[in-house]
C-alpha cells in the first residue's frame, strides 16, 4: 500500500486593504522574505499572491493595519476537505525546521579575555564566573578566547578562573589593540568554531570590538547587561536597564547566533580561583598579515591625567556626593572622610552635571558600576539610575536629611540628618579611632 502524502494546511495569502496604507516607506516590503511585496511608484505595496507563503510578517510590521490575510478559493477547498477528513494535518514549517538546524550548529559559551600588554582586565575573569553558570545550564564547555602577542601565559590564568578550553591567537599583529585585526580574528574563530554565546567586558575595548564583530557576523548584541540567564529554548536572556533605567528589559536574540552580550566591570562577582585546574589549549592561526591592515600604531603616549586618574570602579571604599553637597567647594569634606578611610570620592550624575566632580567619578547607569566594601552616599536621593551602579556594594551607608529618600531602601545603615554636620562628625570619630589605634582604615 502506498502511503498518502500528507496535505499541507494552507496558510493563506496577504492582501492590501483599500485606502488604509499610509505609505510608511515599505516596512511590508522589507519584511517579506520571498519578495512578494513590491512598492509601486506611489509608494504603495503590490502583493503577488502566487509568491506569498503566508508567513504574516507584512501584517505584523504594518503600522496602519493595512494588510490582512485571506484564504484563496483553492485554499478554502483544501481546508474543507481537511475538515471532512476530521484530520488535523500538521503544519510543515520549513522555515522553523531550517532555523532549528542553524541554531543547533552553534554550541559553547565563550568569554573574550581582554588584555593589554599581557595584563588581563578583571572583568574577563568576572565573566568567566558568569559564563560557567550559563555553560553548566546548557551542558556545554566554557571557553576563553585569548588574542594578543606574547600572551602564552594567559591560558593558565583562564583555566584557573574556570575556563575548560582556550582558543589562543598569539601573533605580533595583535601587539596593540586595533579594531580591524581583532575583529577579523574573532570573526574567523566564530566562523570556525561556532559558539552560541560570547561575553565581553563593557570596557572601551569590549564595546568597540563587540559592536564590530556583531555587525560582521550579523547577530544581535546587548550592551551593559546586568543579568544573564538561559531560557527553556537555550536562548540567552539578557537583562539590562531600559527607558532611562526606569524598567529592566530582558532581551533575546533567538534567531541568530552567536548571542553577544557585554557586561560592565564589577557587575558580576569574581569567581573563586581554582588553583591547579587545567584545560585544553587550541592554538589558532590568523589569516591576517600586517601589510593589509590600514591602521598602524606609531607611538603610545600615556595621558598624564590618566596617570593620576582615580579608579572608582576598583575602589574598596567610596564616599559619594550628590546634589545635596550644594557646591564644588563642599566636596572637601568628602575628600577628608575618604582620606581617613583610605577610600576615594565618587559622585551622582547631578553633581557631575553641575561641574562639581569630573565625569570619571560618576556612579550609575551612565557612569561607573561599583562594588566596594563600603559605599557612603551623601546627599544622594537614590534615583534608580544611580542605584543600579552601586546597589551591589557590601555595605551602603546613606546620609540624607529626607527620611523618605529612596536611597534608604537599599541602605545597610541610614542616617537622617544634615550631611554638613554628619560627615565631619564621622571623619572626626574615624580620626580619633585611628589615632588611638582602635580603628582600621
Ligand atoms: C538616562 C539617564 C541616565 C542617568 N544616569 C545616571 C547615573 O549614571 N548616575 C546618577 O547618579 N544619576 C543618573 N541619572 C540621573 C538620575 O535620574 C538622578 O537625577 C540623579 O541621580 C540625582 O542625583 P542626586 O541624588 O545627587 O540629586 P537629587 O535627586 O536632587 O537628590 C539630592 C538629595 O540630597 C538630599 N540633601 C540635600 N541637602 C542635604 C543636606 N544638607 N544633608 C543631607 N541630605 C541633603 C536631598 O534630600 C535629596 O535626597 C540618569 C538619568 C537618566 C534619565
Ligand atoms: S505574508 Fe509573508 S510572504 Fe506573504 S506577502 Fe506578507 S511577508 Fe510576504
Ligand atoms: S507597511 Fe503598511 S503602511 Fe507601510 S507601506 Fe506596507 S501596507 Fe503601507
Amino acid at each position: 500500500m502506498v502511503a498518502k502524502k500528507p496535505v499541507k494546511k494552507p496558510r493563506g495569502k496577504a492582501r492590501l486593504l483599500d485606502g488604509k496604507c499610509i505609505a510608511c516607506g515599505g516596512r511590508c516590503e522589507s519584511a517579506c522574505p520571498v519578495d512578494a511585496v513590491v512598492l509601486n511608484d506611489a509608494g504603495e505595496p503590490v502583493i503577488t499572491a502566487d509568491k506569498c507563503i503566508g508567513c504574516v510578517k507584512c501584517v505584523k510590521v504594518c503600522p496602519a493595519e493595512a494588510i490582512e490575510m485571506f484564504f484563496t478559493e483553492e485554499e478554502k477547498k483544501i481546508l474543507e476537505e481537511l475538515a471532512k477528513q476530521g484530520g488535523v494535518v500538521e503544519e510543515d514549517d520549513p522555515e522553523a525546521a531550517q532555523l532549528k538546524v542553524y541554531l543547533a550548529e552553534y554550541r559553547g559559551v565563550w568569554v573574550f579575555v581582554e588584555q593589554n600588554d599581557g595584563e588581563v582586565a578583571k572583568v574577563s575573569w568576572e565573566l568567566l564566573g558568569t559564563g560557567a553558570e550559563l555553560a553548566a545550564k546548557l551542558g556545554v564547555e566554557l571557553c576563553a578566547v585569548v588574542i594578543g602577542a606574547n600572551v602564552g601565559h594567559l591560558p593558565e590564568q583562564a583555566f584557573s578562573w574556570g575556563a575548560d578550553k582556550v582558543y589562543l591567537m598569539d601573533e605580533p599583529v595583535f601587539t596593540h589593540y586595533r579594531t580591524e585585526p581583532y575583529t577579523k580574528a574573532l570573526c574567523q574563530m566564530i566562523e570556525q568554531y561556532k559558539p552560541e554565546i560570547i561575553l565581553m567586558g563593557a570596557t572601551g575595548m569590549g564595546r568597540d570590538l563587540a559592536g564590530a564583530v556583531a555587525t560582521v557576523v550579523k547577530t544581535g548584541l546587548t550592551a551593559d547587561c546586568t543579568g544573564l540567564d538561559i531560557d527553556q529554548e537555550r536562548n540567552l536572556m539578557q537583562t539590562r536597564p531600559a527607558f532611562g533605567g526606569n524598567i529592566m528589559a530582558t532581551i533575546m536574540c533567538d534567531r541568530f547566533r552567536p548571542q553577544m552580550a557585554t557586561v560592565r566591570p564589577h557587575v558580576m562577582p569574581m569567581p573563586e580561583a581554582q588553583t591547579g585546574k587545567g584545560g585544553e589549549i587550541i592554538p589558532v592561526r590568523s589569516i591576517l598579515d600586517e601589510g593589509s591592515i590600514l591602521t598602524k600604531v606609531v607611538e603610545i603616549i600615556r595621558d598624564s591625567k590618566a596617570m593620576d586618574h582615580v579608579d572608582i570602579a576598583g575602589a574598596n571604599i567610596i564616599v559619594s556626593g550628590g546634589r545635596g553637597m550644594m557646591g564644588k567647594e563642599n566636596f572637601g569634606i568628602l575628600e577628608e572622610l575618604a582620606d581617613e578611610l583610605g577610600g576615594v570620592v565618587g559622585a551622582s550624575r547631578s553633581a557631575v552635571d553641575s561641574g562639581w566632580m569630573p565625569g570619571d567619578r560618576q556612579v550609575g547607569q551612565t557612569g561607573k558600576t561599583v562594588r566596594p566594601t563600603i559605599y557612603i552616599a551623601c546627599g544622594i536621593s537614590g534615583a534608580i539610575q544611580h542605584m543600579v551602579g552601586m546597589q551591589d556594594s557590601d555595605i551602603i551607608i546613606a546620609i540624607n536629611r529626607d527620611r523618605e529618600a529612596p536611597i534608604f531602601q537599599i541602605a545597610t545603615y541610614g542616617i537622617v540628618g544634615d550631611l554638613f554636620q554628619v560627615v565631619p562628625a564621622i571623619t572626626q570619630r574615624v580620626r580619633e579611632l585611628r589615632q588611638s589605634g582602635r580603628g582600621a582604615a
